[in-house]
Formats: structure tokens, sequence, C-alpha cells
């Protein structure tokens, strides 16, 4: 027989016709993907049967059988397909920011609405805390003390004093989480700090010989030595909001969501309209004016990105 038993299994990554799959045992496998699994990436649980030692010399490790459902997805938009699935099952999102580029709760927001829509749960991270000062230190701590009164758990780390990163260690264990936010925050600085020999942990592929080698956009999965594991690729890290209808970005702004249904037009724009629910909660300081500011940029920058497609179209 050429192959062995079914198994259960992880998507390390997905190249093309093939996926790297990494077994209960810890054996990773390449393998070519049974036709009926028409969709299939990175973190994806499957049932898999690696091929019997005799026949490994194949340079096929196994065959993905079939897909178990998904818990979580993360998209990004596509040409061809409208949008297209990069990776799954992640169990949480966590945003990274810094004290320097500027500290901006725009791009924070942005990543939190793309989160509560994919209904991953997100925390904040501040890294580079080594570089807070008297003077933006009040502003960036208000800023987080807003994130955490609605409910986000906030972490202060520096990823070269090693500030916090203990904590960050406890928080991976046992899940499978993505580091999103902007380039120059210091993800990558975090994730060396956390995985210092990465690709040794990864393991070497077995039955790789010419079918081609990964591309730096595939999402790979990766475990951390302190436990837990980090799917991440650059497309991951940046995957973001992009085509939203105004309703649901509202939803997405989690303290809004008490009163968003109850502003008095139905399409209410919570601009300067009377009967607004959402200015009203403004002015009794239920929501935070920055809140209610970067919702407001938000729909103005899905509107532009919209009227750029229409336009192309
Ligand atoms: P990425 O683009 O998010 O992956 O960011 P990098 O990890 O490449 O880091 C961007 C820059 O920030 C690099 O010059 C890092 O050395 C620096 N950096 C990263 N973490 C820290 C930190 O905790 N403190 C300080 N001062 N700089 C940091
Ligand atoms: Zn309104």
């Amino acid at each position: 027989n050429l192959l062995g038993p079914e198994q259960a299994g992880v998507v390390i990554s997905r190249f093309g016709q093939h996926a790297d799959i990494e077994t209960q045992d810890g054996a990773t496998a390449r393998c070519n993907i049974r036709r009926a699994v028409t969709s299939l990436v990175t973190g994806d649980k499957v049932i898999v049967r690696l091929a019997t030692e005799q026949h490994s010399s194949s340079g096929i490790g196994g065959i993905v059988i079939a897909v178990h459902p998904r818990t979580s997805s993360l998209t990004r938009p596509d040409l061809y397909d409208g949008v297209k699935i990069i990776a799954s099952n992640i169990d949480q999102i966590l945003i990274v920011s810094s004290v320097l580029p500027s500290f901006t709760t725009q791009i924070i927001d942005r990543y939190l609405v793309a989160c509560e829509d994919t209904d991953i749960p997100a925390v904040i991270i501040l890294n580079k805390t080594d570089l807070l000062t008297d003077e933006n230190r009040p502003e960036i701590e208000a800023a987080l003390a807003r994130y955490r009164a609605i409910g986000y758990p906030v972490y202060l780390i520096s990823s070269h004093t090693g500030e916090g990163v203990d904590d960050i260690k406890d928080l991976l264990k046992d899940k499978v989480s993505v580091f999103a936010g902007q380039s120059g925050v210091g993800k990558s600085s975090l994730i060396n700090a956390l995985m210092p020999d990465a690709e040794l942990i990864v393991g070497d592929v077995s039955g790789n010989s010419g079918l081609g080698q990964h591309t730096t956009t595939t999402a790979k999965l990766l475990h951390f030595q302190s436990g837990g594991d980090l799917i991440d690729s650059p497309g991951v890290r940046e995957f973001a909001l992009w085509h939203l209808p105004a309703p649901r970005v509202g939803w997405c702004f989690v303290e809004f969501r008490d009163f968003i249904g109850t502003c008095k037009f139905r399409d209410c724009k919570h601009g300067d309209d009377p009967g607004c629910a959402l200015q009203e909660a403004l002015a009794a300081g239920k929501i935070t004016q920055d809140r209610f500011d970067n919702y407001h940029k938000i729909i103005a920058s899905l509107d532009e990105q919209r009227h750029a497609r229409h336009f192309r179209n």
C-alpha cells in the first residue's frame, strides 16, 4: 500500500497544487491535495494519509483527503474571485502599534474593525515602550485606556528591552495567533524575540525534491517554543478593511452597537442629523470623540475606494 492510515494534520503552508502538512506526531510532509478539497489554506485542519516509507522517494509525502470546517478565516480582495482566503482557524489577532512611527488610533481602529468583522478576538500591543517620554506618554496612555474601557486587552512591551515580552508569551500559549500592524512598528523584532530559531522549530519538509520552493507571500504556520502557533506572511500582517458597507463598520465599533440602531432615520449617516443616537451618545460621553472621528474617516476612505474601483471597471 502506497499510503498509510488516515490521520489528523494541519496545513503549515500551501502553494500551488501542494501543501505542507504537519501531523499530530510532529512529522511534516509535502502532500498532494485530493481534487474534492477545493479550498485549502494555511491553518486548515485536515485529514491526511502519508506515503509509506518505501514510496516516499517519489517526492510526494502524502495526500490531503479532507478539510474540517473553519472556525475563522482571514480574507483579502482578489482580482478574479472577489475574495480570497489567506489563512484560517485563527484564535486571536495581535494588533501591534508603537510609540514611533507616531502612535495613531486611526490605524488601530481600522484593524479593530477588520477583527470584529471576521469575528476574531483582537489584542492591542504597544511596542517600543523604551521610547516613551514625558511628552508622548500622556496621550498614548489615555488612548490605550480608552481601548481597555471598551473591552480590548492592551499590552505594553519593548522587544528591545524585553519589557512585557513574557506576558505576550503567556497570551500566545495554546492559541493560533496573527500579528498585524503597519510596517515599522516592530512586528519582525517581536517575532524574533519570541521565536529566536524559527526555521529550526518548523523542521525539515520531507519529500520536497523538485516541487518548488515556498513563495514569500505564502502564509506560514510556525510554533512558538514557549507554546502556541503563529501564522505569518506579508499579506496576513497587512490584512485590512476593504469592502464593508457603512452599517457594518458601525457595528464593528463595539461600543456603538447600543446606539446605531436607534437613530431617528434608518439610514442615518451619524453626522449632524437631528435625532442621531450616536451623536447623543457622544454628547453624553458614552462614546469618545476619537472613535467617533475614526469611524467617519473609515467610512470616507471606504467610499473613496469604492469610487476608485467603480471608475476602474
Ligand atoms: P516591522 O516592519 O513591523 O516588522 O518592524 P521591524 O521589526 O522591522 O522594526 C522596525 C524598526 O523598529 C527597527 O529598526 C527595529 O530595530 C525597531 N524596533 C523594534 N522594536 C523596538 C523596540 O522595542 N524599541 C525600539 N526603540 N525600537 C524597536
Ligand atoms: Zn445616527
